[in-house]
């Protein structure tokens, strides 16, 4: 079987325990206005033009770019040849504790895909990690959970409405998803970004420690500040950003937020 990722990341250290290798599937069905990947949203395979080094010299139009100012971004590749490029790295995930993750996007999009690396990971006893918007029907992600150690799981805005604005799609789904799986006892981490004015309002956070509270098993939640850094990336493929420039929050205001989590009684880290 075949799928479209776009980057095959060694060695990481944030995307679950131990040193992993980060495999990233291409398509989102959400458009986060900080989203820092704005290349993983398409589903489809894309030439994305860095324009300060473009020299408008039409070269590209009959070989390929002089100025390197034009990449493509996503490949079509198998199972098979991505589990060969996971498995370079098995004595690392073994001395490390570490493993596999699979992130996006969305990875749930090439939900058949998906499982059959999933699949194979499980007959390589690797650990396997799934970052995850939770923006999916409840069966697929309850089948991606059967064969799945960790779930990176996103909580964004609590707010229906902010949610839509902000994000482009409702959040119901993924709240009641979120139920469910603390509910099946799934080791789950949390991961909230922190983007100013937007997900760090007080209603946001008091609400999301409400919402967090009332489920059986609470998961803990990792604060992920902003880097306003990283939108470089809309000018240099040529995308339009929709977030105007934010300043990154403070070590001061991770601090404030951190601490209104743990007041709650819930595990949080930054
Ligand atoms: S869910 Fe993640 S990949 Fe998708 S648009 Fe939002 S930030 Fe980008």
């Amino acid at each position: 079987m075949t799928g479209i990722i776009f980057d095959v990341r060694r060695f990481s250290l944030h995307d679950g325990p131990g040193i992993r290798t980060t495999v990233f599937l291409k398509g989102c069905p959400l458009r986060c206005v900080w989203c820092h990947n704005p290349e993983s949203i398409s589903p489809n395979i894309q030439l994305l033009y860095k324009t300060e080094l473009c020299l408008a010299c039409d070269s590209c139009v009959k070989m390929d770019c002089p100025a390197e100012a034009r990449k493509a971004v996503g490949e079509v590749v198998s199972d098979e040849a991505v589990m060969a490029r996971v498995l370079r790295d098995r004595f690392t995930f073994d001395e490390s504790g570490g493993g596999v993750t699979f992130s996006g996007g969305e990875p749930l999009m090439q939900f058949d895909f998906l499982k059959s690396l999933l699949v194979y990971c499980k007959e390589e006893r690797l650990h396997v990690a799934v970052d995850t918007t939770g923006y999916a029907p409840w069966h697929h992600l309850q089948e991606v959970a059967a064969l799945t150690d960790l779930f990176l799981y996103d909580l964004k805005l609590i707010d229906e409405r902010e949610h839509l604005q902000f994000t482009g799609v409702s959040n119901v789904g993924i709240l009641e998803n979120l139920k469910k799986l603390c509910d099946t006892g799934k080791s789950i981490e949390l991961r909230m970004p922190i983007i100013p004015g937007i997900t760090d309002t007080r209603a946001n956070i008091e609400g999301t420690i409400r919402f967090l509270l009332q489920l059986r098993n609470p998961p803990p939640i990792w604060l992920l500040p902003h880097h306003q850094v990283a939108m470089a990336k809309y000018e240099r493929f040529g995308l339009k950003c929709k977030l105007p420039p934010t300043a990154d929050p403070t070590e001061e205001r991770m601090a404030e937020l951190l601490a209104c989590f743990k007041a709650s009684g819930l595990k949080a880290m930054i």
